[in-house]
């Protein structure tokens, strides 16, 4: 875990960044609380904040309310204010403004490790139900919802995004592995494909049924095009076994790489389009949107089945 400690005494920054750092967590720690609320404002890591409530510059509170919007915007962590004042309107205007809890000064170091321990379970628990929230449980892979926005994150700074390239991929005749070997064996090769690909680190997502994409960030079409390619001989060499019976399919992919004032719907159609492209030149194939196979079957780009 990465702790976050903000106080205007040295002395506790010090008692707590000896004891966080003594139970194996990462730790920085601010005196300033201005600095520290640009360090929570940025992307930096921070899975507990330790704040004081009393501290230059600004008031603990709204280092309490910057960490709870990184929550709100799908970062968990985990806040704990510190103050030397019994006064429950603090208290209760601390948990108001997003604390998850209170821990008294001065405090002895058992309570502060207690209390850390505690903020890991209740953390662990939500970065698992975050997890879930965003994960396809047959495949592994990114579910719609949650890929589009991880895409999104990374396009909205366009400077950075470019060059970025997608690639959408679809079985090959998926209906006749479920119609031949069962919905079963259709789930297990569907696992497997995404097994492979998982492996490689791809930010993957399942668009639908057997349909599924990837994003290359800093990856050129030229680029992405071999990639493709690699995953695509990679499930053609593969064969799965279900219940004995060896099975294996092919994929098509399309490909469509980030132009600078692009939007993700954008890149999406295209990679669609080339993938439809490859469907309609015969399958098992990859095909780049704007090459000129492209061109020349995109006109009529229907599945010919
Ligand atoms: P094409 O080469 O044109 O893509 O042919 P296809 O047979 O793969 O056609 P299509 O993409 O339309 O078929 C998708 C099939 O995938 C239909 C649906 O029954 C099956 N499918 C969708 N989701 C699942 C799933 O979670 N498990 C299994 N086993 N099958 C699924
Ligand atoms: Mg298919
Ligand atoms: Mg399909």
């Amino acid at each position: 875990m990465h702790i976050v400690i903000t106080d205007s005494s040295q002395t506790i920054l010090d008692i707590v960044r000896k004891q966080v750092l003594a139970s194996g967590n990462s730790v920085t720690a601010f005196a300033d609380g201005a600095e520290a609320l640009d360090y929570i404002n940025s992307d930096a890591p921070m899975d507990i904040l330790l704040t004081g409530l009393e501290l230059p510059n600004i008031s603990g509170l709204e280092l309490c309310w910057a960490a709870n919007s990184r929550n709100q915007a799908g970062a968990p962590n985990y806040i704990i204010v510190m103050s030397s004042s019994s006064n429950v309107d603090k208290l209760v205007e601390a948990l108001d403004s997003g604390a998850d809890d209170f821990l008294k000064k001065p405090f002895i170091q058992d309570e502060l490790r207690a209390r850390l321990r505690a903020a890991e379970r209740v953390l662990r628990a939500q970065l698992e139900l975050v997890r879930l929230a965003s994960i396809d449980p047959l495949t592994n892979a990114l579910n719609r919802r949650a890929f589009f926005e991880k895409v999104e994150g990374v396009l909205k700074d366009k400077k950075n995004a470019t060059p970025s390239a997608m690639i959408m991929m679809d079985i090959d005749h998926f209906k006749k592995v479920n119609d031949s070997f069962g919905h079963h064996a259709g789930d297990v090769v569907l696992t497997n494909f995404c097994k492979s690909l998982l492996k490689g680190n791809l930010m993957l997502g399942r668009l639908g049924g057997e349909e599924f994409a990837a994003f290359l960030p800093l990856v050129n079409g030229d680029e992405a095009f071999k990639i493709a390619e690699k995953i695509r001989t990679n499930i053609a060499e593969q064969v799965v076994s279900v219940d004995t019976i060896p099975i294996s399919v092919t994929c098509s992919l399309g490909v469509s790489e980030f132009n600078g004032d692009d939007t993700l719907d954008g890149l999406l159609k295209r990679a669609d389009q080339a993938l439809y492209a490859a469907k309609n030149n015969g399958r098992n194939q990859t095909i780049v949107w704007g090459s000129e196979l492209h061109h020349a079957s995109v006109e009529d780009a229907i599945y010919d089945d």
